[in-house]
């Protein structure tokens, strides 16, 4: 079994890191709030006063930590802190352009690294289901299975050293884009007329299915666990989709794309966040009426 020194036990990060010990794995974990280290303690987590104490005994190092700014600032505490040869995962959600540069920085100390960021939210992360998205060497991405397996319904290697970023970035600003579509759809259906039961029926047998509607749909009653039936309490919250909103836009300017509705979909979220970021990002339907 491994060594795993994990960074970040938040809302993620924490359910995470359980699952590695529930596996069988020792886990060093630091994280600067107190409570989300009690909770790893009560989860059989050591935990360690620094970032630099929990790292210098990991083969592996596993960040999950809120944004890109804060992930360069904590490799540049721990490289070198952490024993020759050991493998560094990142899975907090962060620029393709942060992620080649976390992976420049370990590689100048002798790194292994590799981008894996996550999709299934805290529920995921609970389950052990969550989808990584893996960008990095072969090599590097065989080291890894066996830490990111007890967290994961799914693991994909979907290319180089930010691969795994690019992947989560393009799948949001998609699910934003279907989420704001699936409540149009319902705003329209009231208007016309049509009972959402109704409207549910027929689009998740139909083309116009998606996950916005059939698993998060933005309106109480059809599909009674999504967070419309608790007063939209996420779930995914908006913030966390206004973040990576965020992310999607600066990489269409990066790479010189064109996004229309990806961008009015950002420009939407960034609106509704001013007052809902606390909300699933579903209630946009309450800003659509
Ligand atoms: P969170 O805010 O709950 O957890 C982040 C943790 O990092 C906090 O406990 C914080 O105290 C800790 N932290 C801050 N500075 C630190 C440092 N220097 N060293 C160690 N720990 C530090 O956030 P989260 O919801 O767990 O999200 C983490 C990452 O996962 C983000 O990048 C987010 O975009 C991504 N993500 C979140 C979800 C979700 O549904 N919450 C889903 C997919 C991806």
């Amino acid at each position: 079994m491994t060594t795993i020194a994990f960074l970040g036990l938040g809302n993620m990060g924490g359910p995470m890191a359980a699952n590695l010990v529930g596996a069988g794995h020792t886990v060093h974990g630091f994280d600067p709030v107190p409570e989300a280290v009690k909770t790893a303690q009560a989860n059989g987590i050591e935990t360690f006063p620094t970032a630099v104490e929990a790292v210098a005994a990991a083969e592996v190092v596993i960040t999950m930590l809120p944004n890109g700014a804060l992930v360069k600032k904590v490799y540049d505490d721990i490289l070198q802190a952490a024993p020759t040869g050991a493998l560094f995962i990142d899975s907090s959600t962060i620029s393709v352009a942060d992620a080649r540069d976390i992976n420049a920085k370990a590689a100048e100390s002798g790194y292994a690294q590799i981008d894996a960021p996550v999709s299934g939210g805290v529920k995921g992360a609970a389950a052990g289901t969550l989808a990584f998205m893996v960008g990095g060497t072969d090599e590097a991405f065989a080291a890894a299975r066996g830490a990111l397996d007890p967290m994961a319904g799914k693991i994909i290697h979907c290319g180089a050293t930010g691969a795994g970023q690019a992947a989560k970035v393009c799948n949001n600003m998609l699910l934003a884009v279907q989420q704001i579509a699936v409540g149009e759809a319902f705003v329209l259906a009231e208007k016309l007329g049509l009972s959402d039961q109704a409207l549910y029926d027929v689009v998740t047998g139909a083309t116009g299915n998606c996950w916005a509607i059939e698993t998060n749909c933005p309106v109480p009653g059809p599909q009674p666990t999504s967070p419309a039936n608790n007063e939209y309490k996420p779930g995914f919250a908006t913030a966390l989709m206004n973040k990576d909103l965020g992310l999607a836009m600066d990489a269409i300017a990066d790479t010189g794309s064109r996004a229309p509705l990806g961008t009015h979909a950002a420009q939407l979220y960034k609106a509704f966040a001013e007052q809902h970021a606390d909300l699933d990002f579903s209630a946009i339907i309450t800003a659509l009426h």
